[in-house]
């Protein structure tokens, strides 16, 4: 019993969501509650809300909501989208967005590709040819589900040639990779405190651009609790209509200096990812397994991997677990045939070593 807990104690993680946060993060987050409608809570929103600006590099407005970062799909669809939407699927996160959309009774034309490939451009600039009609487009940029990452870059020019609102759910991306919210031209970009930037759970923030808003400002039945217009009203004086989640927000704030003033800024974050992600793919490689999205298109935040013979996604799994590694079990229509290596929040070189070494010595026991 004693031995047991100590090994869950002791787990590296190296999951999707929620992800080991940094000890200073946690650190950070212990200190005493403050009201949200003191001094202390608006320093802490009008902190934030800079250092989210420089990082996305936007002009728009940012929002910090007491949810995950599906309350962003949600919100994105009843601020923005009077009746018709396109969504680009490309696995499970993807279908998600059609779900909320369609629950909050939206017309959805779905762009759906082939699973393990990205949306292309030349395809979305076809189905925004064949369909004027809609109001908004909505990207996963990383589906996590299957490890995947789109162009998105070219993809958000392609929407913005047609003249239409973009989403994107950087719910795995953001923090990982760079997004430059105002160049590309995101209306709404948001994401969830518990994946790149090494937080708990509980804290969703976003970009909302002046069009995004002005669409909001004349929607009917947006309802209450996410209207972006409430929501803007609020910033104005750096707080929020409901209570935040101050201590994931004094988290986020603590990590997004750490990034800025010690660890080089952005940019290096983002090449510690690749760094990680890089010795990741090449080590699972190297063992003789296959990445399962199409070559070129692999997340730097999630590896998606197939199988190996003889053995399940969830044995895999399992069996890395009790060797002190947790991983994540396969997600939506692969669930059985593949597993994932995540490689958000803290994690240190010496356990992505450690944790090969011991994949490597499953995938042998079974071979
Ligand atoms: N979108 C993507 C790409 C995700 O990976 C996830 C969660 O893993 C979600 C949306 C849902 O996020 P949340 O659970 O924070 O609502």
């Amino acid at each position: 019993m004693y031995l047991l807990m100590v090994i869950h104690l002791q787990l590296k993680l190296f999951t999707v969501g929620p992800v080991a946060c940094y000890p200073q993060v946690l650190e950070e987050m212990g200190r005493q509650m403050f009201s949200h409608r003191s001094k202390d809570y608006i320093d802490l929103h009008k902190d934030l809300t800079f250092l989210l600006k420089e990082f996305l590099e936007t002009e728009g407005e940012i929002f910090f909501f007491p949810s995950s970062g599906t309350g962003f799909m949600e919100a994105s669809v009843r601020n923005c989208v009077e009746r018709k939407m396109l969504i680009c699927v490309n696995g499970s996160f993807g279908e998600r967005y059609v779900e909320v959309a369609r629950a909050n009774g939206k017309e959805v034309v779905v762009l759906e590709t082939k699973l393990g490939e990205p949306t292309m451009p030349d395809v979305l600039d076809d189905y925004l040819r064949r369909n004027p009609d809609v109001e908004a487009v909505a990207i996963t940029h990383n589906e996590t589900s299957i490890g995947l990452i789109n162009p998105l870059e070219k993809l958000a020019s392609v929407v913005k040639s047609h003249g239409k609102l973009l989403f994107v759910d950087a719910v795995s991306s953001m923090g990982g990779v760079d997004i430059k919210v105002d160049k590309w031209g995101i209306d709404v970009c948001f994401t969830s405190s518990q994946k790149c930037f090494g937080i708990p759970p509980g804290l969703a923030v976003a970009s909302v651009s002046a069009e995004a808003l002005k669409k909001s400002a004349n929607m009917r039945n947006k309802g209450w609790y996410f209207d972006f217009i409430l929501y803007k009203k609020y910033n104005e004086r750096f707080s929020t209509p409901t209570t935040p989640p101050i201590p994931q927000m004094l988290g986020l704030r603590r990590i997004l200096k750490i990034i800025r003033d010690e660890w080089g800024g952005k940019y290096k974050y983002f090449e510690l990812y690749r760094e990680r992600n890089r010795i990741i793919r090449e080590g699972v490689e190297k063992i003789g397994l296959t990445l399962f999205p199409k070559r070129g298109f692999e997340s730097p935040t999630v590896s998606c991997i197939n199988a190996p013979k003889g053995m399940s996604g969830d044995e895999v799994y399992e069996a890395m677990r009790a060797r002190g590694f947790e991983l994540a079990h396969g997600y939506g229509k692969v669930k059985d045939v593949t597993f994932r290596i995540g490689n958000m929040g803290y994690i240190e070189f010496k356990d992505i070593h450690e944790m090969l070494k011991n994949l490597e010595e499953v995938v042998k026991s079974k071979g």
